[in-house]
């Protein structure tokens, strides 16, 4: 299997990774492929379907296969069973046959802000990444509609330069999120934190054919506090927003706090 894995003759270039969370055949990471190719060779391993909102999730107890597949351009591509973040992992595992120097996930339709992180395949992808050692960039489109991705793989490409060059510190992620309208109406670039998402999910509660009640999470689409200095304030105001995102979830100005609550154990 030779497809999507990187050539030898090309081992002076560094090698990008690029996969997503909507699949392999979705749109935003052909236009992806498309942009990093003069930053580096690219490999793509990516999963067989739509996972978004599958979070970090790893596959452990069923096999995992690997396929070559071909994007809609002709493009040689791996496709695997697995989720986003498992196909992280098995490139890193050795199913490349040389290591990444770059870990791109994306471009997502639809942006991840927030809260949304939590949910997202498309991070789950970068942390994945950035778990093993590699810099991980998450690239997702402010739209859930049909729309051009080029604004977005321009800059990714942009970014992606940046980051081989100066480097991540461990463990350091970078969630990228572009308005999604023509590159003129683009305000600038903010570094940004996460901003809060306003969930409107609601339970929709129908009955099958047997008459037994089924669930279903709907409701109208997130919207979120648009503070200036977040991801969601800075999309606001047509800015791509960058936010450095650490794997260290930890609050560290809590512990002093926890810690005066002097807990003990074993209870008196
Ligand atoms: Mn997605």
């Amino acid at each position: 299997m030779t497809a999507g894995r990187p050539s030898p003759d090309n081992e002076q270039r560094p090698l990008l990774l690029v996969t997503n969370d909507d699949g392999v055949y979705a749109p935003g990471l052909l236009e992806l492929r498309r942009a990093l190719e003069p930053v580096g060779e690219v490999a793509i391993l990516a999963p067989e379907h739509n996972w978004s909102a599958a979070g970090h999730t790893k596959t452990m107890h069923k096999p995992l296969r690997v396929n070559e597949a071909q994007l809609s351009d002709g493009s040689p591509a791996l496709v695997a069973s697995g989720t986003p973040s498992d196909c992280v992992a098995l490139a890193l595992l050795g199913i490349l046959d040389r290591q990444p120097d770059l870990v791109l996930s994306g471009i997502n339709l639809g942006a991840n802000v927030g809260h949304d992180l939590t949910y997202s395949g498309t991070v789950a992808a970068a942390m994945e990444a950035v778990i093993w050692g590699v810099p991980g960039l998450a690239i997702s489109l402010d739209t859930f509609e049909p729309a051009s991705f080029a604004v977005a793989a321009r800059f990714a490409a942009h970014l992606a330069d940046h980051v081989l060059r100066e480097r991540l510190p461990y463990p350091l992620l970078l969630n990228v999120n572009v308005p999604a309208r023509p590159a003129e109406r683009i305000a600038g670039v903010r570094i940004t934190r996460l901003g809060r998402r306003i969930y409107r999910d609601a339970l929709v509660t129908r009955r099958d054919p047997r008459g037994r009640p089924y669930y279903w999470i709907g409701g109208e689409p997130p919207s979120g506090h648009a503070e200036p200095g977040t991801d969601i304030g800075a999309l606001a105001e047509g800015h791509i927003s960058v936010t450095p995102v650490r794997l260290d979830l930890t609050d560290h100005e809590q512990i002093a706090r926890l810690e005066s609550w002097a807990l003990t154990f074993p209870l008196a």
